[in-house]
């Protein structure tokens, strides 16, 4: 039931999704870090994230730089071809 309640609070909240985001406030260097270390970390953050699907699609759609949603940028170039492609 708590994770339900969280899931619906996310929904109603997706414009404003960033205040929800697991790594405001952290130093986020290690985010646009390319190596296998960096990203690793970052995306351990990400995974602990309530709004990591919000954050992914965003970084899909403004071609972000660095570890977005879980993801990184080749991550999600490829996503995005297969998107095109579905
Ligand atoms: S998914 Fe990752 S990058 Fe996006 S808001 Fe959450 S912690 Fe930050």
């Amino acid at each position: 039931m708590e994770q339900f309640e969280q899931e619906v609070v996310v929904k109603q909240s997706v414009k404003n999704w960033q205040q929800y985001a697991e790594c405001s406030g952290l130093d986020t260097t290690f985010f646009f870090d390319a190596t296998k270390k960096g990203e690793y970390d970052a995306k351990l953050v990400c995974g602990q994230c309530a709004v990591r699907q919000a954050c992914l699609e965003y970084a899909i759609e403004n071609l972000e730089y660095g570890v977005w949603g879980g993801t990184t940028e080749r991550e999600r170039g490829r996503m995005k071809r297969n998107r095109r492609i579905a």
